[in-house]
């Protein structure tokens, strides 16, 4: 008797569990709380690297041939920006790189070491170096390439405005070499300053004057 007794009270104590599961509430399908739109924290700026920090596409990406080291002098302390353009009209429209290699055979074909601007802008506004500005210029004659950085646009600008991406471009070059060399907005210059000639062109001397009031 006591056993059977017992043994109910385990069949109850099971059933009563298990019903206490079945029966227990199921949990409210709650909807999801809204999602809490966090600002992204700043990703943190990467010490520049070599390559990250090139804001010119490197000589070695367009030059077929080498500098002659032996027929150039060394950079004096950098003072002053000469813009040119390169006069041709057809020069905006084509492979740059194939451009600037012939821009190299016919500076070399003058005796020069190589290219005689440091840099030149395409019509797409990307800038390419051209000589190393560790070496003088060959781009504003004799005494007047000394300390001088020569930027040169691919185009003719007496013909027609510079397109947005390329003055865009120049304006960040200069900006960007007046900061790092101390250079005041006065010491920027056409390259008709310097000797008659119809370069930069009339649009790009406008400009020029332009930025040298600031
Ligand atoms: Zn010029």
């Amino acid at each position: 008797m006591a056993r059977g007794l017992a043994l109910l009270v385990i069949f109850l104590g099971l059933t009563g569990c298990l019903r206490t599961n079945a029966s227990a509430p199921a949990k409210p399908n709650r909807t999801p709380p809204p999602v809490v739109e966090r600002p992204i924290a700043p990703v943190p700026e990467k010490a520049p690297t070599a390559s990250a920090a090139r804001w010119f596409q490197p000589r070695s990406a367009w030059a077929g041939q080498a500098i002659d080291t032996s027929n150039v002098e060394p950079m004096e302390p950098i003072y002053r920006l000469t813009v040119h353009h390169s006069g041709n009209a057809e020069d905006a429209t084509g492979d740059s790189k194939a451009q600037l290699r012939q821009f190299e055979r016919a500076h070399k074909g003058k005796g020069w070491a190589c290219i005689g601007y440091h840099f030149i802008i395409a019509r797409d506004g990307t800038v390419f170096e051209g000589r190393p500005l560790k070496f003088q210029g060959a781009h504003a004659t004799g005494q007047n390439n000394v300390g001088n950085v020569g930027i040169c646009l691919m185009g003719n600008f007496d013909q027609r405005p510079v397109p947005k991406a390329q003055l865009d471009s120049l304006r960040s070059v200069l900006d960007r070499l007046r900061a790092q060399y101390g250079i005041d907005r006065s010491e920027v210059e056409g390259h008709s300053h310097y000797k008659t000639t119809d370069c930069p062109g009339k649009y790009l001397r406008q400009f020029v004057e332009r930025y040298k009031k600031g």
